[in-house]
């Protein structure tokens, strides 16, 4: 079943003011809760389980060899084993049919069943072989270059975690332990409008400016594994707005805009929300960023980006990633970050946290953008990842350490 978000699930507690990038994540966090219905299909690369994987088979399924070599049964073996060679040989696919008796051993190679009787492999670059024997060390341990049954997954035991979002490692779990089919969310559909009078087709000629935004952010879409849907262009019009915005409700579960999001006369994606759906304007202390409109348009939850590039990518990384996320059925996640040495100088206010444009130099160490102009779209293609730096008043020198979130971390 799919739910709906309570009309104030955006509200901010009373006069909360500028808000701290810390507390705004931990009120999406809190209030947002899965939109997506469930529904049975083939595992996918990222869809979100809505339910546990459980495996449906032991794996391994047998005691097996994790070497090429000779098996045997430790305990009869002395310490400078002497047995005599059985009779055949197990393989991959091809188990051997008989019994092992005490002191004999048989060859067997990776991936074989242990035959009944063994329990211990035997490198067979240890081996010396000759007139029907085989000879070696026997191995200090019991069990040595054995797999054993079950040791990777049980019967009925956990495998994927309900909420992962699936990548090639979790099908290949599943596929291990006989699972091919899920409950998964269905993929969560995600309007994306772009609004402003100036904005033109990339790639037309004439005045105006290319419209970045769209582009940047069905590739963002596309890369967490939702369904971006295009919702055009809409020009600085209250109507036209509106319009988009309704097209949006009727055929997505999140919508986000970029551009008219301030209080400005023309910023009519706000001005909507506020008179005609619910409107929270969240003046998050970020910066390049603020303001963030956050509010629902009949019933649909809208992220209000900033129009500027920059602003808009680094907020759908920040702020909009984690909450489609859970809008999807997955649990919250924070970016992974690393600590690593800066490789550059700079002083900053305290009272809001700062994202820069950055990249790891040749010695792991973070270097930024030349310039923290947020007109500047070249830094964000520059730029392998973000610095963090945290709200505090701050002053970075070369070799201080700074935390680098690599795009990578942000699904991309
Ligand atoms: P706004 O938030 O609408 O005031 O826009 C802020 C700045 O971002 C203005 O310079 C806009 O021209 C620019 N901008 C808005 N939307 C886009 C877009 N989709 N692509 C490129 N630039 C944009
Ligand atoms: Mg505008």
């Amino acid at each position: 079943m799919s739910t709906r978000l309570a009309d104030d699930c955006f509200a901010l507690p009373p006069g909360v003011d500028w808000t701290p990038v810390d507390d705004a994540l931990g009120l999406l966090r809190d209030r947002l809760t899965c939109v997506c219905a469930a529904v049975d299909g083939p595992l996918e690369v990222g869809a979100v389980l809505a339910e546990p994987v459980l495996a449906r088979r032991d794996n391994p399924p047998t005691d097996n060899a994790a070497v090429d070599g000779f098996a045997f049964a430790w305990e009869n073996a002395a310490a400078e084993a002497d047995l005599g060679l059985a009779d055949g040989r197990a393989a991959a696919g091809h188990p051997f049919p008989g019994r092992l008796s005490p002191g004999e051993a048989l060859r067997i190679l990776t991936g074989a069943e242990l035959p009944a009787g063994a329990d211990t492999v035997v490198l067979e670059e240890d081996c010396t072989i000759s007139a029907g024997r085989v000879r070696f060390p026997r191995p200090k341990r019991k069990g040595a270059n054995r797999r054993a049954k079950g040791e990777d997954a049980r019967v009925g035991g956990l495998a994927l975690e309900e909420g992962t979002v699936l990548g090639p490692q979790h099908i290949a779990r599943a596929a291990i332990v006989g699972v091919h089919r899920a409950r998964m969310r269905e993929r969560l559909r995600v309007g994306v409008l772009s609004t402003g009078d100036e904005l033109i087709t990339p790639g037309d000629d004439g005045p105006g400016i290319p419209d970045a935004n769209w582009p940047m952010l069905e590739g963002f879409c596309g890369r967490q594994g939702y369904r971006p849907l295009h919702l055009g262009r809409a020009p600085d019009q209250v109507d036209a707005v509106r319009d988009a915005l309704d097209r949006g409700a009727a055929t997505a579960d999140a919508i986000l805009t970029t551009g008219g999001a301030s209080a400005g006369d023309e910023d009519h994606v706000s001005r909507l929300l506020r008179e005609e759906g619910q409107l929270h304007t969240w003046r998050i202390a970020v910066k390049p960023g603020r303001p963030l409109v956050l509010g629902l348009w009949r019933g649909v939850p809208v992220f209000g980006l900033p129009g500027n590039p920059v602003a808009a990518f680094v907020c759908a990384l920040i702020f909009v990633r984690p909450a489609l996320r859970v809008l999807a059925g997955a649990p919250w996640e924070d970016p992974q970050g690393f600590t690593v040495p800066a490789a550059f100088e700079k002083s900053k206010k305290p009272g809001r946290r700062e994202f820069l444009r950055a990249r790891l130099d040749g010695q792991g160490r973070a270097e930024i953008f030349r310039s923290e102009g947020s007109g500047l779209v070249g830094g964000l293609a520059w730029a392998t990842g973000l610095v963090e730096l945290p709200d505090g008043a701050l002053t970075v020198r070369p070799g201080d350490k700074v935390r680098y979130l690599p795009y990578a971390s942000f699904g991309l």
